[in-house]
């Protein structure tokens, strides 16, 4: 059953990159974003874990000192422009 905003409970968010911990290193996948495709909506910006997604006229740009490949900007967002590839495959 889908519980409503005031029924989950209150987890702690981060809006600060892990400038101590550098959690690009743990990445196995690196998220590509096709900018032809962008909505712009900053949707991938909101949710990104570690601040690792800077937004540049509301296009994302992504640290990959920061971002650890968690894959969550490429499954909220709502254009799927973004693709997780796996780390030394271009
Ligand atoms: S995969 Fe996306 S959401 Fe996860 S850390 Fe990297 S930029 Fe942020
Ligand atoms: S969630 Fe997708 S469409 Fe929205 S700004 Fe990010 S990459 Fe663009």
């Amino acid at each position: 059953m889908t519980k409503s905003y005031e029924e989950i409970p209150l987890t702690p968010i981060s809006n600060t990159p892990s400038t101590m911990n550098m959690t690009g290193l743990w990445r196995a996948f690196r998220p590509i974003v096709d900018i032809s495709k962008c909505k712009r909506c900053t949707i991938c910006w909101k949710f990104c874990p570690d601040a690792a997604i800077k937004l540049v006229d509301f296009v994302p740009v992504i640290d990959l000192k920061y971002c650890k490949g968690c894959g969550i900007c490429s499954a909220e967002c709502p254009a799927k422009c973004i693709e997780m590839i796996k780390e030394g495959i271009e």
